[in-house]
């Protein structure tokens, strides 16, 4: 499933910089989650970062966007992939 932020958040900034897959970023008035960059941290994690450090426990499941852990797995391969594509061929 990915995760969405509610209005209550207060914009401090804490969660951005633990998620592993850059999917937190700030939106027009507050933390935003894109879902298609949100494995609910699996494969990176046991339990979803951004969740852990939340000081108003403002977010929740996204419900549409409520996903199975194969599915969340093959995100998080595809963003993998990605992430080797768009680095700089290492050596020569
Ligand atoms: S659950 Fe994990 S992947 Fe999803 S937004 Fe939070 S920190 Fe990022
Ligand atoms: S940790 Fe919670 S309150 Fe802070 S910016 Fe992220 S979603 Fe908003």
């Amino acid at each position: 499933m990915a995760l969405m932020i509610t209005d209550e958040c207060i914009n401090c900034d804490v969660c951005e910089p633990e998620c592993p897959n850059q999917a937190i970023y700030l939106g027009v008035e507050i933390y935003e989650i894109d879902p298609s960059r949100c494995t609910e941290c699996v494969g990176h994690f046991e339990e979803p970062q951004c969740v852990q450090v939340c000081p108003v426990a403002c977010i929740p499941i996204h419900p549409e966007h409520v996903e199975s852990r194969e599915t969340l797995w093959q995100k998080y391969q595809r963003l993998t992939a990605q992430a080797r594509d768009d680095a700089p061929a290492a050596g020569g």
